[in-house]
């Protein structure tokens, strides 16, 4: 009888459907900046083999209920009771009729969110939680928006006292929503015609020391991954890349942040080399840390990131990402 490794010498064909992505752990939908529905999501991430997918909205959980339920319509107990060890591959699945089962094997959705933390460099820290446990992250995550809110609004009170009228509601109204931001007050400042461009509204009153300029409230990345923790969740450094940072600053950075209770560190990532991710794997390694992974799919507004296979199909994250996450959840 032929062990796993010469079956798949037999068949390359089947070793290629084996190194398939089944992981995908940094994922957008509309309720931050990604253009598809919770649903939508899950239905992509079962028509593309996926297994094991992580909603991470920005500031957020308010898709999470949606995406469990979306999920839970499709995983239907008859679609995968032959098929519930996704380490092991059986022989039987060489034949077309098991890759049949295969393809309509169980989406586990891990709850998750994406906070931006304020730091010298551009850092993100994402939370994993239980789905019974995601909710625990709500109260702070209110409580971020409503910091951020009161900023904005100072930010108009600022300029009114320098003669320049606006009110929250006109902002918002261009925004298209209730919580808007700092580049939504630049252009209302260009819409009344104070400044010519976006720019020249942050040149002359929005940017750090300038006539309306508001501190923000201070959420250092500390107390982003204690919030993590606290509330029963596994905090990972999102994309160590993106942050501009060198490997020594990274690294400096995860032991300060293993002290508060990080988890891991996403070396997995659409936009890493493969010397990166190889260079964040041995970080982690060395820092008795976790290593994660994801697309950090958006939809149609990042038309060249693909659910699950990342940018040319180049993203691969073990399975053993997923499942080590999940038993430490
Ligand atoms: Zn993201």
């Amino acid at each position: 009888m032929m062990n796993l490794a010469e079956q798949q010498n037999h068949n390359p064909g089947e070793t290629m459907s084996i190194l398939r992505n089944t992981v995908d752990l940094h994922i957008h939908s509309n309720y931050s900046d990604g253009s598809a529905t919770p649903a939508e999501i899950v239905e992509l991430a079962a028509a593309s083999g996926l297994r094991y997918i992580a909603l991470t909205d920005h500031d957020t959980v308010d898709g999470i209920r949606e995406i469990l339920q979306a999920a839970a319509s499709i995983n239907t107990p008859t679609a995968f009771q032959t098929c519930d060890t996704p380490t092991a591959v059986p022989a039987t699945h060489t034949t077309a009729a098991a890759s049949a089962t295969h393809t309509a094997a169980p989406l586990k959705i891990i709850p998750g969110v994406e906070i931006s933390a304020d730091y010298k460099k551009p850092l993100h820290i994402i939370g994993y939680f239980r789905p019974d446990n995601y909710d625990a992250i709500a109260p702070f995550l209110v409580e971020m928006k409503r910091a951020r809110h009161e900023r904005n609004l100072g930010v108009i009170e600022k300029l009114n006292s320098l003669g320049i009228r606006m009110t929250a509601e006109e902002v918002a109204d261009i925004a298209g929503k209730e919580i808007f931001g700092r580049p939504h007050i630049a252009a209302a400042l260009v819409r009344r015609g104070v400044v010519q461009n976006l720019a020249g509204a942050f040149n002359e009153y929005l940017a750090g020391g300038r006539k309306a300029y508001v501190a923000k409230r201070s959420l250092p990345p500390e107390e982003c991954v204690q919030a993590i923790a606290e509330a029963g969740g596994l905090p990972v450094i999102a994309h160590p890349s993106q942050t501009g940072m060198r490997l020594g600053e990274i690294e400096e950075l995860a032991r300060s942040l293993a002290a508060h209770g990080l988890y891991g560190i996403e070396a997995y990532y659409a936009d890493h080399t493969p010397k990166e991710t190889s260079n964040y794997l041995e970080l982690a390694h060395k820092l008795n840390l976790s290593a994660t992974g994801g697309s950090d799919y958006h939809g149609e507004y990042r038309k060249n990131t693909h659910l699950g296979t990342g940018k040319d199909g180049a993203l691969y994250i073990p399975e053993a990402a997923a499942l080590s996450l999940l038993s430490s959840l």
